[in-house]
């Protein structure tokens, strides 16, 4: 399957060039006018349209859309224990696959090929992913004080059933070191290192988590996961708002990858993560939304806005994460954390992952700087297309791979019986 995707615009140096892009059985192969040998099946004209490397959402809950604007402005343990788990209680599987399409569309509309999720129903997420064509690291969310067996044998059946489909991965989740005891987190370790998968945790989000965790274990979150041995596996920390320098030599060391989630940290009242210094010490960044329940959007070009402002403001330097490096981030830092190969740079040999952004409009206007445009200027509207694995999955702003119509409806049914 050839695709040529003509005459877009990419950076070139300093400035920007316009450019072809052709791509064969999901790989880029080249850039620059296609080989003449090279037969399209399909041709999309790129005019004023921005190529960018289509976003990877490193931490997210899909089913969690279903309760979006469910609870806010309400204190973090009250939100998570009285706001959002009744209703969760209350999902049942099929909502959940719904809560999850939902999300997958929105994404797809705001230029997002790949998530990161952790969910409470097996199966849902990764069969939202495979229909719409989108890549997903998927991993059941593991909770427990009473070893928690039937949860990870969840766990091992959706691995089985999902295995064969290549762009859906799997990682397993222990929640987070308040919501499971040692015992367990030492289990899901082990269970890890068995299957040879990495570990996706929810770590040091809150000022209660961190107090708690010195109150009970006379160290901080980050020292009580890295002295039970988790981070021996290759591991995927969401949050890490919470931090001593000795936590960011820690993460560094053991080559986590950190899944900030800036607008998600600031509405649930957790702080701002230290990302520059994250990054300053060779910590992997990447982006996640976090849920719809706690962001409220699934939005990776208005993380990138806050990713980049935030980290200028708090250090009192305009230099602190400039739009290049956020964009890494969001891109191929979190493909990286995922384990996917050659996946979020728009080079040759790379997986075609790739957003057209319509340059044709105000905010856009004069495009002089690739990488502010995007950072700084865009709100996300401007995605047009895009291409995951080389196949088009939303052209014109127009979704190809979901029915939107059959899809509110679902939603608009799941909020009658979560609310009435
Ligand atoms: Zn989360």
């Amino acid at each position: 399957m050839n695709l040529l995707i003509k005459n877009v615009i990419l950076p070139d140096g300093d400035k920007l060039k316009t450019t072809d892009i052709a791509v064969t059985d999901g790989i880029i192969v080249k850039i620059g006018c296609a080989d003449e040998n090279f037969k399209a099946d399909e041709i999309i004209e790129g005019n004023n349209r921005l190529a960018i490397p289509a976003f990877v959402n490193a931490h997210t809950h899909m089913y969690m859309s279903a309760l979006r604007n469910a609870a806010d402005d309400l204190p973090f343990m009250e939100w998570l224990f009285n706001g959002v788990m009744p209703k969760e209680d209350r999902l049942n599987g099929e909502q959940a696959y719904w809560g999850s399409l939902l999300s997958c569309a929105e994404m797809i509309k705001r230029g997002c090929a790949t998530f990161c999720d952790m969910h409470l129903f097996p199966g849902n997420s990764a069969k939202a992913a495979a229909e719409c064509g989108m890549r997903a690291v998927v991993s059941r969310g593991l909770v427990g004080s009473d070893g928690g067996q039937k949860r990870l044998d969840d766990q091992f059946a959706e691995i089985e059933e999902w295995k064969h489909e290549k762009n859906i991965k799997f990682m397993l989740a222990p929640h987070a070191i308040y919501t499971c005891d040692k015992e367990y987190l030492l289990k899901i370790s082990s269970e890890a290192k068995r299957l040879g998968l990495g570990l996706n945790i929810h770590l040091s989000e809150s000022k209660a988590e961190f107090n708690d965790c010195m109150r009970d274990n006379g160290c901080t979150p980050t020292e009580y996961v890295a002295s039970l041995g988790l981070f021996e596996n290759k591991t995927l920390a969401a949050h890490c708002v919470q931090l001593t320098e000795n936590d960011i030599s820690l993460l560094a060391k053991y080559g986590v990858s950190v899944a900030s989630n800036p607008k998600s940290n600031l509405k649930l009242g957790n702080g701002i993560a230290p990302i520059y210094q994250l990054d300053q010490a060779g910590v992997n960044v990447c982006i996640g939304t976090d849920s719809a329940a706690s962001n409220n959007s699934l939005n990776m070009f208005s993380e990138l806005n806050y990713m980049t402002l935030l980290h200028k403001g708090t250090n009192y330097d305009s230099t602190a994460i400039p739009a290049k490096k956020a964009l890494d981030f969001a891109t191929v830092n979190g493909a990286k954390a995922l384990g996917f190969e050659k996946l979020g740079k728009i080079e040759e040999g790379w997986a075609a992952d790739i957003a057209l952004l319509d340059t044709d409009v105000p905010q856009m206007m004069p495009l002089r700087n690739y990488y502010a445009a995007i950072c700084y200027c865009c709100d996300g509207s401007e995605t047009d297309t895009l291409i995951i694995d080389g196949k088009v999955v939303m052209k014109n702003k127009e979704l190809l791979t979901i029915d939107t119509e059959r899809l509110y409806y679902e939603i608009n049914k799941i909020v009658d019986f979560l609310d009435n």
